[in-house]
């Protein structure tokens, strides 16, 4: 519950409310204290998301004497530094520092006229999947709404003139849905299109590693769901995600997607990450099939990009084809993921920290402050 000083006049208050932080009915609460008419709510948040403001100054459309009353007990809070790296190929990551001294990555992806922003959830993750670079940091923390929101104010504040972001993709550092209520706020005020960003929930798509009992949640938010399958028994993901398949196991994970309340013209994304000599041979696709059999879905196979210090070995093209090949005979709609940014470590599952440091092809392109 949000604090709200019901006296705003006088002298500065011994706190500030952070104004990113609110929902929109604490802001409403904020708005009715200071006395202001209901429409400065939606007034003030348009500054927030739509013009992205740093300071309660530049709301010019709020009179002088509103905007010093409004700084007595309030401050917009902003990542105040973001490094961005670029790769050879249009990549670019985006690595934020946060209050408190750690650091998430979000990763812009340009192909074929769209424009993909992929956004961590977590500082590192809940889970230990065996082949995901990030989870070998562990978790720090959950990310705050403000901060999820932050990453997309962020990015678009450093797009090239004419860009636009096409699409946003939670598939960045973390587990979404084991932070779900915050990822929740963040896609409001996202989707939003009257103060919020703007963009569409059908533009957006949420990738769990499988929280089998959490997906229905994923249907309330009208984004799209990915599952991170990649594994076709139970004895395989239990080596490849340990943590999740013991929670969640496959036939419990394949039974809620069975469940799960599709919209029309929507369909379920199946992501499965290619290990060389693990997972992806002829029997692995024919069990896939199987599996998948009756589930309105696409499937993305992505090969696994590599990152030092992990044993598993991207499989040579011909292997992934191989596999798309038997997929697609079956009828399944499927793609390959193109791996980009891996120079720059921000393709799937390279983001975070490396276990220990070592000199990396990295570029910083732009440092802001
Ligand atoms: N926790 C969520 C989102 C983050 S991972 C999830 O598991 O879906 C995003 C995607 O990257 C997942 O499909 C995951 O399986 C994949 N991935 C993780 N590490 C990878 C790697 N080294 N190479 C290729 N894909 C990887």
């Amino acid at each position: 519950m949000l604090a709200i000083p019901l006296s705003h006049a006088g002298p500065p208050l011994g706190h500030s409310i952070n104004l990113s932080s609110l929902s929109f009915s604490a802001a409403e609460q904020l708005i009715q204290s200071l006395g202001w008419p209901r429409y400065r709510t939606s007034q003030l948040f348009r500054w927030l998301y739509r013009k992205r403001v740093r300071t309660i100054d530049e709301m010019t459309d709020f009179s002088q004497t509103s905007r010093s009353q409004l700084q007595q007990i309030a401050k917009i809070v902003r990542f105040e530094e973001v490094q961005v790296i670029r790769s050879f190929d249009g990549t670019r990551k985006f690595v934020a520092r946060l209050e408190d001294g750690l650091s998430i990555e979000s990763v812009v992806i340009p192909d074929a006229g769209r424009l993909t922003l992929c956004l961590s959830t977590q500082v590192g993750c809940t889970l230990d999947c065996r082949f995901c670079l990030t989870a070998t940091m562990g978790l720090k923390r959950n990310l705050h709404a403000h901060e999820i929101v932050d990453e997309v104010l962020s990015v678009q504040d450093r797009l090239e003139p004419g860009e636009r972001l096409t699409s946003l993709v939670l598939m960045g550092m973390g587990e979404p849905l084991a932070n779900f209520d915050a990822v929740a706020d963040a896609i409001a005020k996202i989707t939003n299109s009257d103060w919020g960003l703007g963009i569409p929930a059908r533009r957006i798509t949420l990738s769990t590693a499988g929280l089998a009992s959490r997906l229905q949640d994923v249907a309330a938010l009208g984004v799209n769901l990915a599952i991170s399958l990649n594994a076709t028994t139970n004895a395989q993901r239990d080596l490849l995600m340990p943590t999740v398949n013991r929670l969640h196991p496959l036939d419990r994970l394949l039974a809620a997607c069975r469940q799960y309340p599709l919209a029309p013209h929507r369909r379920l994304t199946f992501e499965y990450v290619l290990l060389g000599g693990v997972n992806d041979t002829e029997q692995d696709a024919t069990r896939l099939v199987k599996l998948l059999n009756g589930i309105r879905c696409k499937i993305n196979l992505i090969p696994f990009n590599e990152f030092s210090g992990n044993a598993f070995r991207r499989p040579d093209e011909a292997k992934v084809l191989r596999f798309q090949t038997v997929l697609r005979q079956a009828g399944l709609d499927v793609f390959i993921r193109k791996s980009k940014g891996r120079d720059v470590l921000g393709a799937c599952g390279q983001l975070g920290e490396l276990p220990q440091h070592e000199p990396l092809l990295l570029i910083p392109a732009e440092a802001h402050c």
